[in-house]
């Protein structure tokens, strides 16, 4: 049984060194009371080399940062402050471990600094650190793998442009803005002509090859952020063009026509000719006419008026247009 006072302190300061968070103690005028052996395993100092030093002359990199005026409110205030780790990663130069001291890597850090009132004497402030660096790493883990799960729910697995659920998802937000804002959305359904024809030549992994080759040119000719190109079923791709009009969208259409036809990718069976080609049909309208069901069908029926015309071009169905200017631009 330990009843002399002079035990009780050897515990306290044996639990002192043996705890796993780093403790300081400052006086009235910032100088080193206590120094934990945590704080000698990684801020690399000796006790006996901090004892009595000014604290912010030891750590020069706190000066003017949100824990010194933490400390001075603590001393002066008697205001605790606890320093959110998210805004404060590493306030401290300590290190995990002799490894991550070699390669710089700084400790990841809670700090919590409370004042202490020691009966007939100033102020104190306690100071004390948590290395938090497995937490914010498994944080870290966590977050990338729920963009890259995000990223995968979201895009094609063979061609890497958007999927279909993105298209959906993209289609309704830009109804919605077409409508608000009272400006025009065009949308592109594209198609490879003779597709089935392709693959029972050249085999499915050719023809996969040829729908990477499609997506891709597709996709780069899209500048504006806002431009999506999706993949909307196996051999047929969607583009939303917002604020594109009936014209600049046809333009839009004629150029990537043209772009396929321009790679010359060798198709034996087409019908059309030697190489791939797709056929398009383009669907605009006014922002307070139509919703989404109306614009992909419109687009869809343009592009089985541009594969019945027969294929390599590009249907028109814009709202204000009449059904007589359909199939306007041929091959
Ligand atoms: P059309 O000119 O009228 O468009 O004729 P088509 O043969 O292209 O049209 P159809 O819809 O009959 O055939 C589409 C073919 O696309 C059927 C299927 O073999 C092929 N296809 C669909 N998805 C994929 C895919 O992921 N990879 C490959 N290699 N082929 C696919
Ligand atoms: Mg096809
Ligand atoms: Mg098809």
């Amino acid at each position: 049984m330990l009843t002399a006072d002079s035990d009780r302190l050897s515990v306290l300061e044996s639990v002192l060194h043996a705890m796993n968070v780093g403790a300081i103690v400052l006086d009235n005028a910032c100088r080193v009371l206590v120094w934990n052996s945590w704080m000698v395993r990684h801020a690399g100092h000796a006790a006996a080399a901090v004892m009595g030093q000014d604290f912010f002359a030891l750590f020069p990199e706190l000066q003017g940062k949100r824990i010194e005026g933490a400390v001075r409110q603590a001393l002066r205030d008697n205001f605790p402050s606890v320093l959110s780790q998210t805004l404060h990663k590493a306030p401290f130069s300590l290190y995990t471990s002799a490894a991550t001291r070699v390669s710089g890597e700084l400790m990841q850090q809670a700090v919590a600094v409370t004042p202490l009132s020691v009966p007939g004497a100033a102020r104190l402030c306690l100071i004390q650190i948590t290395d938090v660096s497995v937490a914010v790493a498994r944080e870290r883990l966590l977050r990338d793998q729920a963009l890259e799960l995000r990223s995968q729910t979201f895009s094609d697995g063979l061609t890497g442009i958007a999927n279909r659920r993105h298209f959906d998802v993209a289609i309704e937000k830009e109804v919605r803005r077409a409508k608000r804002s009272g400006t025009p959305l065009s949308l592109l359904m594209i198609d490879i002509d003779y597709f089935k024809a392709y693959n029972d030549h050249y085999g499915h992994q050719q023809g996969d090859d040829c729908l990477i080759k499609v997506a891709g040119a597709l996709a780069q000719m899209l500048q504006r952020p806002a431009d999506l190109i999706a993949r909307y079923g196996g051999e047929e791709f969607a583009v939303i063009l917002p604020e594109m009009d009936g014209e600049q969208s046809a333009r839009m259409a004629e150029a990537m026509r043209q772009k396929i036809v321009g790679m010359q990718l060798p198709h034996a069976k087409s019908e059309h000719g030697e190489h791939v080609t797709v056929s398009i049909g383009v669907a605009t309208h006014r922002g307070e006419t139509g919703d989404i069901a109306y614009l992909v069908g419109a687009a869809d029926r343009a592009l089985y008026a541009a594969k019945h015309a027969g294929r390599n071009r590009v249907g028109l169905h814009v709202v204000e247009v009449a059904a007589a200017q359909a199939c306007a631009s041929q091959a």
